[in-house]
């Protein structure tokens, strides 16, 4: 696995927006562009750490999102044109960096999907930028007097539209940016490395992925911006045996039988686990955490609950709320549901105002109500931010 730096540029002023703040807080959904931007970085598995270019008087006084970011931020401030500001960034890449990304803070909808091709093209190629195929007839034109006059029509197949990412081998970077530092202009980092000498690579973009510029532009990403929900279910039963304790979302609840497993049988993260990943469709917490592997034997299941947190949150997700139904005869479990909210809320990474836990007897029926066993329910809403086409 190549270790991967990813720069988010932000360091615009957007003048062509016309808007009274910078460009890149201006918010689609809720959260401002640069927000987007670094969240898909941030929650990238490939990516390692983190460097942002920002104005200098955002750079003074950063928005609190940049401080609460999982993996680390390096903040730079801001060149004169993009390529000093890409420049002084590359000046901040950790030395064992082996793939630098180059991504423009003004495309909040990029993907995982085209940040693992740009990747994986870069550490293969040395250099790869994110590009659509052009789909619209494309004319040369020359101008001259009013309106331009076509020279000539250029086949579409030879025409892709660059966009962010853009990725490099840190040497192909570092080529590129000592290049636009003895005075080569470029519009983009990857026309530095093409000057400088190192075939770029073309991995599949997508029109969503689209740049705001204009007033225009906002608007319609903001009719685009779509939250999409993703609901996940989990439920989970331990049998009641003496000897054991009774451990519910983390909290041990006196008992004098407790739940039987191969680790702490907490039916409420096991539950809650397996409606999280539900809901990202990421299988169980059995094929994430198997009983046969020595490895989670003895686990803390809220330990497995904040693990699972993570992966849904890499898979893109943000986690809005769990709700969970513990069915058990007695003890009463009333005076523990605070305790139980705060431990599950914290391992998920969310308010407790997102974390609701129930309880429910089984009024003397079945093995549940016979007190032979303990069960819980729980449901999960996931929302993550998409561009509809
Ligand atoms: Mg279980």
């Amino acid at each position: 696995m190549p270790r991967v730096t990813a720069i988010i540029a932000a360091a615009g002023a957007g003048r062509r927006l016309g808007a009274a703040v910078p460009k890149q807080l201006l918010e689609i959904d809720g959260r401002s562009l640069l927000e987007h931007s670094v969240r898909a970085f941030d929650a990238h598995p490939g990516v390692r750490d983190l460097v942002v270019v920002l104005p200098r008087e955002l750079a003074a006084d950063p928005p609190a999102h940049l401080r609460a970011t999982r993996k680390p931020v390096a903040l730079v401030t801001g060149g004169e044109r993009r390529q000093d500001s890409v420049a002084h960034a590359f000046d901040a890449v950790p030395p064992d960096t082996d793939v630098v990304l180059v991504h423009d803070a003004a495309r909040p909808f990029v993907t995982a999907g085209m940040i693992a091709r740009a990747i994986d093209a870069a550490a293969r190629y040395g250099a790869a930028i994110v590009a659509a195929p052009a789909t619209d007839t494309i004319k040369r034109v020359e101008v001259s007097g009013t309106s331009p006059v076509v020279v000539e029509t250029i086949p579409r197949e030879t025409i892709y539209l660059a966009q962010t990412p853009q990725a490099f081998r840190r040497d192909v970077l570092g080529a590129a940016v000592a290049l636009g530092r003895s005075g080569v202009e470029a519009t983009d980092e990857a026309m530095l490395a093409e000057r400088a000498g190192h075939p770029v690579r073309i991995v599949e973009g997508d029109a969503a992925n689209v740049k705001i510029t204009t007033a225009g532009d906002l608007d319609r990403a903001r009719a685009r911006a779509a939250q999409t929900m993703r609901a996940g279910t989990g439920y989970d039963l331990h049998r009641l045996v003496e000897g054991r304790p009774l451990i519910l979302g983390g909290v041990d609840v006196p008992c004098e039988r407790g739940a039987l497993g191969h680790s702490d049988a907490d039916v409420v993260c096991h539950a809650a686990t397996d409606a999280i990943l539900g809901a990202a469709a990421l299988g169980d917490i059995g094929r994430h955490f198997p009983d046969s592997d020595p490895a989670w034997t003895g686990a803390s299941s809220i330990d497995l609950l904040r693990r699972a947190a993570a992966m849904v949150r890499e898979a893109g997700y943000a986690i809005v709320n769990v709700d969970v139904v513990i069915i058990l005869e007695r003890p009463r479990i009333a005076p523990f549901i605070g305790r139980i909210r705060d431990g599950v809320a914290d391992a998920l990474g969310i308010a407790v105002d997102g974390v609701s836990v129930k309880g429910k007897t089984n009024e003397g029926v079945d093995a549940v109500g016979r007190g032979e066993a303990i069960a819980a329910h729980a449901v999960a809403l996931l929302g993550r931010l998409v561009s509809r086409p």
